[in-house]
């Protein structure tokens, strides 16, 4: 795909997030594209509506993929969106064999438009714990005997 191949794709990713403001909806939106740039599924912010916090269009269209797609497709498919994928979207995206993603806001010029949109919570975590209690189901399900 060309820059300006990329640059239209990622437009009609802005104007999905357009299309989210006017149906009351986060300005987020994204889509996955083949190789070929054809347009396989698109998704907005659905956060507020669903009351979801997962819903967010990247996780969408990852979880999409990962269902949809056999791997060798899901590995030449291209993650248009309007912002860059949070830490969330990130995981799933890696998951889901996307083979590339291409953003127009940086997480960065993102929190500078909207100052909330780096307030993230740090959650503190606790571990390793209970290793030999633990590493049972694990070796049960991946060593069975
Ligand atoms: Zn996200």
């Amino acid at each position: 795909m060309t820059i300006t191949a990329d640059q239209t794709l990622l437009r009609r990713a802005i104007d999905i997030a357009a299309h989210a403001v006017a149906q009351g909806d986060a300005p987020y939106g994204s889509l996955l594209a083949g190789p070929d740039g054809t347009i396989l599924a698109e998704a907005h912010n659905t956060v507020r509506r669903d009351n979801d916090i997962t819903a967010h269009p990247e996780l969408k269209l990852a979880r999409w993929a990962a269902r949809e797609l056999d791997p060798d497709t899901a590995a030449g498919t291209t993650l248009y969106t309007s912002c860059q994928p949070c830490g969330m979207c990130a995981g799933g995206i890696a998951r889901s064999g996307i083979g590339r993603v291409v953003y127009a806001l940086s997480t960065e010029q993102l929190v500078e438009l909207n100052p909330q949109s780096g307030d993230w919570p740090t959650v503190t975590q606790h571990g390793p714990a209970l290793f030999d209690e633990a590493r049972a189901p694990i070796d049960a399900y991946y060593r069975p005997s």
